[in-house]
Formats: structure tokens, sequence, C-alpha cells
């Protein structure tokens, strides 16, 4: 399944390999505020030290503050491999991440860097990432039709546009496709997130699976849906709707069952 260089990522990356979580641990830093489509399962919340879930950070930092933390992060113990940018927002569309891991690679070049993204810049930037040591990409994929698409998110930013409706979910579907295959391509590993929304996209994953498969992605990590923001009303999906899905996913691709949701700052052992 994996080339010998994506085998060395994931044999250490605790996201990807169970095994890994064991021994190995991460720190993500919170250096990407801004997003550039809407999720309407989202609300980023920054200040907040209580709530553990995707894009919840204490706060914003900078470049230079990230790298220290990484730096006192290692001293403190060495078993950290992996230095992640996972928001609170979406990386790619925030300089500030590029600046961070390019310090963070001039110091620490061992260290894997990975980011989390919903993809829709992913194709443009992979020169970019590739230059800054990153090896390992997640890419937040929910729905891969247009109709199933358009329930889930709304506005769409490109490049200073915004695009709504159906145009809107098939530039992003399209631009995700475009993403994740050339990740793949210059030889980085890729994950795939997806999002369990009961009722909106939970009949549609096998689709899903088939089309990132398709693209060449690796792995899967389906997440059961924190109902908030315009989909707060919704049911939080149970343990064993996720155990089923994922069992039946695996069939198409490999899948993950041991993500924490982890906030935008999260540092340490995942298990
Ligand atoms: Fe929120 Fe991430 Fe969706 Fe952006 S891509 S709206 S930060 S969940
Ligand atoms: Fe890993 Fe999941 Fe946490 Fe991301 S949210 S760092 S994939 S455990």
């Amino acid at each position: 399944m994996y080339s010998d260089i994506e085998q060395d990522i994931v044999h250490e990356h605790p996201c990807l390999n169970k095994a890994a979580a064991k021994w190995f641990g991460r720190i993500h830093l919170p250096v990407a505020p801004e997003c550039n489509i809407r999720c309407r399962y989202c609300t980023r919340v920054y200040d907040c030290a209580n709530e553990n879930r995707p894009g919840v950070t204490s706060r914003i930092i900078g470049p230079g503050e990230a790298l220290h933390l990484v730096t006192e992060a290692v001293e403190r113990d060495p078993r950290l491999r992996v230095v992640g940018i996972a928001g609170p927002g979406d990386p790619l569309a925030n300089p500030e991440t590029f600046e961070t891991l390019d310090l963070v690679h001039e110091r620490f070049p061992h260290l894997i860097k990975c980011v989390s993204t919903n993809g829709l810049l992913l194709e443009e930037c992979l020169p970019l990432l590739k230059a800054v040591g990153v090896k390992a990409v997640t890419v937040t994929v929910n729905a891969v039709n247009r109709t199933v698409a358009s329930f889930i998110y709304g506005d769409i930013c490109h490049h200073g546009e915004i695009y709504r409706g159906g145009s809107g979910v098939d530039l992003f579907m399209e631009a995700q496709r475009a993403g994740i295959r050339m990740a793949v391509e210059v030889g980085m590993v890729v994950k795939i997130n997806t999002v369990y929304i009961p009722g909106i996209n939970d009949y549609h994953l096998v689709e899903v699976a088939k089309s990132v498969k398709a693209a060449g992605a690796q792995i899967m990590n389906v997440m059961p849906l924190i109902p908030q923001g315009e989909f707060a009303g919704l049911p939080h999906p149970d343990r064993e709707q996720i155990r089923l899905t994922r069992r039946n996913l695996a069939r198409i691709i490999g899948q993950i069952d041991h993500c924490r949701q982890c906030r935008s700052d999260a540092v340490g052992m995942l298990l």
C-alpha cells in the first residue's frame, strides 16, 4: 500500500498508525485562524481551555512562538515526531502556516511536518508545502456529489471571489480531487478525514470512500459529527454507527479508529 518513504512516515506518525500512537507524539501549532470555506458544522472558538475538539484553541500564536513551543516540546519529550498545523481555520489559507513550517523544518528537519486542510488550495500549495518539508496531508472530504455537498457547505471563497450553491461546491470538490491526486503524485501520504453527519452524508460515505481511494488517498478517518453551528440540532452519531461504517468502508480503503478529534493546539501523546 505504501512506498518505502511513505512507510517511514507512517511508521512514526501517531495519527496514521495506531501502533505508532503508543510510542510517538505530536504537536499542533495554532497559527492559522482564517478559512476560505464555510462548513455548516463549524464554529471556531479561541480562548477556550476546556473544550476538546477540532477548531478549538486557547489562542492564536505566531511563527516565532510556534518554533519556541516545538523546541520546548522536543526538550520535554523526545517521543515527539509530528509537527502539525490543523487550524483553527484552513492552514493553506494562512501565510503563517508556511512561515512556521519553514522555521520548524530548518531547525528540526527530522520531525514529520503535517497539515490538515479542506483541500481547496492544496494543488497550488504543493510546491510550497514540499519546500517546507511537509510529507503528510489530511484532507477533509465529506461529500463527492453536488446535492450532498450543497447541504454541508456554504460560501466558497477562492482567490477573492465568493462562489455559492452548485458552482461553489463543484469548484471545491474538483479542487479536492486534484489536490489529493497531485499530493500522492509528489510522494505525500494522504489521509482523508470524513465527518459522519446523520441524515446528510451517512448514506453517501461509500461513494466518498471510492472517490478518495480512486484519487490515490491511502487511509480514511471517519469522525462523528460534533453537532454545532447550523448542524447543532442534528444527533450525535453513536459509537456503533461509526464502528459499522468504518467496517463497511474498510473494504474500500483502510480505516483509522483511534482519532481523538484533537484541538488545534493539542500536544503530547494520543494514547
Ligand atoms: Fe471550519 Fe475547517 Fe470547515 Fe474551515 S474547513 S469552515 S475551519 S471545519
Ligand atoms: Fe491525529 Fe485525529 Fe488528533 Fe488529527 S485529530 S492529530 S488525526 S488524532
